[in-house]
């Protein structure tokens, strides 16, 4: 059994995936799916010159010497709602009152908000004046917006590999995306493995524990943008681990997921079945928690077999299946925020690379990090209380208090 770096292992687990196909979805069915291609804008936007204001739409040389003690009057040729198509140009002397988001017509170029004028009456309905007098004087261009000055035509807007993010989905509405290519969910099968496992509505037995892991890492793996078909528990037997790795084949999915199982002894039976058909390796990473990790395929499904220890599950999955879901999801991000912290306390280490639960705060001016409890690998409840995976690097023994260190936030 080989001992490996965090690096080396999940290199290696890397290597043996690619991105899912691609479907074409409904635009609304796309928050958080991964864009499949390069978006490029269909227009400039805005696509006409517009309004940014309620006003009136004049030559900004004709108010260049308006003031509010001696405005400067014009005459009211049109009224432009939004959604209208003027034609018209406008000329010298000349203003139409305009509404937000209407188009500016030829010959205009500035707006004057009506609370420079003596029209300041925007209620629905009411008619333009015949004339106006505007009381300051207005730059060419003033609360216009022109034609192409947020993007270009032809310029790309979101990059393939992006999730997609509620903005994003406006934006491609706006540049009349009905359709959007995505990549499809990676499709993952997951089982836990254990005779002391109960369900959960089970009372207590002695010697028995509740299967917690499946709970934790179903909803990782749908948090993560994948689709998770949910095994139960196998048994510590070789026809129950098989009995469920078939399913996993029937369903055809991308990658087959288990926890627990891996520690030296309890594994042999695993490997059997798994090497009956197909291969597997059996890692020992230089990692706390969770150094056991299992990797292969069986009948040519990839197959990673995290640590039993809840916590040393949720940190495999952090470093191993995350990467592994965002690699087959083609996403290009979408990991957990990384952000560098204080520690408070000194915190000592064992040299592994070590993902430890911590409470991370807003200090002055910087995050400060103060471990939750004690790190037992079972104890689940110090990673409820954590909000951030402290990550000491490999060889280091001592973080002496007040030094940074990265946290992902969890
Ligand atoms: P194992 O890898 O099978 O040696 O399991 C390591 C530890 O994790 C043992 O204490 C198991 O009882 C515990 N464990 C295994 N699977 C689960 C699970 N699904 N939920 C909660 N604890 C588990
Ligand atoms: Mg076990």
């Amino acid at each position: 059994m080989s001992l490996l770096s965090v690096y080396q292992a999940r290199e290696r687990i890397l290597s043996h995936f690619q991105p899912v196909t691609t479907e074409t979805l409904p635009l609304a069915g796309c928050s958080k799916r991964v864009l499949a291609q390069d978006m490029a804008a269909t227009s400039d936007l805005p696509p006409f010159n517009n309004s940014s204001m309620d006003g009136f739409a004049v030559r900004a040389a004709d108010v260049a010497e308006a003031a509010s003690d001696s405005p400067r009057s014009l005459r009211v040729v049109a009224d432009i709602p939004a959604g209208s198509h003027p034609t018209f140009f406008l000329a010298a002397g000349e203003a139409a009152r305009i509404m937000t988001g209407a188009p500016v017509p030829q010959g205009a170029d500035a707006v004057v908000p009506v609370e420079d004028t003596n029209f300041d009456n925007r209620d629905a309905g009411v008619p333009a004046p015949e004339e106006v007098q505007i009381f300051t004087q207005a730059r060419s261009g003033a609360n216009v917006r022109s034609r192409g000055m947020d993007l270009h035509a032809g310029e790309i807007v979101l990059n393939k590999g992006r999730v997609l993010k509620p903005q994003d989905l406006g934006l491609l509405a706006t540049l009349g995306f009905a359709n959007v290519p995505v990549y499809r969910k990676p499709r993952i099968a997951l089982f836990s493995s254990g005779d002391e496992l109960l369900p959960v509505d089970a009372p207590l037995e002695e010697g028995k524990i509740r299967d917690s892991n499946s709970y934790t890492l179903a909803a990782l793996i749908e948090e993560a943008g994948a689709e998770v078909s949910r095994l139960g528990v196998a048994k510590d037997d070789p026809d129950s681990v098989k009995a469920l790795l078939e399913k996993a084949v029937e369903l055809n999915v991308d990658l087959i997921i288990s926890s627990a199982g891996v520690s030296v002894g309890a594994f042999d039976f695993v490997k059997q079945v798994i090497e009956s058909n197909g291969r597997m390796d059996f890692w020992r990473v230089n990692m706390r928690p969770g150094k056991p990790l299992a990797f292969g395929e069986y009948k040519n499904i990839p197959f990673i077999g995290l640590p039993g220890n809840p916590v040393s599950s949720f940190v495999g999955f952090e470093v191993f299946v995350r990467p592994t879901l965002q690699q087959l999801g083609g996403s290009s991000s979408g990991g957990r925020e990384t952000v560098r912290v204080k520690c408070e306390e000194q915190i000592d280490s064992d040299g592994r690379e070590s993902y430890l639960r911590a409470q991370v705060y807003e200090g002055e001016g910087n995050f400060i990090a103060r471990l939750t409890g004690h790190q037992g690998s079972g104890n689940l409840h110090s990673l409820v209380q954590a909000n951030a995976l402290l990550i000491i690097p490999a060889g280091v023994k001592c973080v002496p208090a007040g030094q940074e260190v990265s946290a992902w936030l969890i």
